[in-house]
């Protein structure tokens, strides 16, 4: 697995300098940080909500929808790009640790084609 899946630390950089800026690494806990992507998801859902299937398919390009999905996806990562910045956790690691168990979890021989959770598949 590559090292670094994502180049995040640019943008965890950008973000601590914006936080300095304003000097509001006092509001940036880790429980302030976490509350603020998750209302960040609930505007990303909040789009798609009753979208038919087809709907959400083309909202990235659809023009209602396109430059509010991809905002909201934008505000999504910079909370957890910054939330992981404050917890010191590398996420770049962290994501290619996580991929790369998931990728056992997941064996593709088991589990290609099917949405079966892993503790459901069959044993190889
Ligand atoms: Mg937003």
């Amino acid at each position: 697995v590559e090292k670094s899946l994502i180049n995040v630390d640019g943008a965890a950089r950008a973000l601590r300098k914006f936080a300095e800026e304003r000097d509001w690494e006092q509001f940036h806990s880790p429980k302030n940080l976490v509350m603020a992507l998750c209302g960040e998801v609930g505007e990303l859902t909040e789009i798609f909500q009753w979208m038919t299937e087809a709907d959400s398919r083309s909202a990235a390009s659809a023009p209602k929808t396109a430059g509010a999905v991809r905002d909201e996806i934008a505000d999504v990562a910079l909370y957890l790009i910054r939330l992981a910045d404050v917890l010191e956790i590398d996420l770049n690691a962290a994501v290619a640790a996580k991929l790369a168990a998931n990728a056992a979890k997941y064996p593709v021989e088991a589990s290609r084609g099917v949405s079966t959770k892993y503790d459901q598949l069959p044993k190889s």
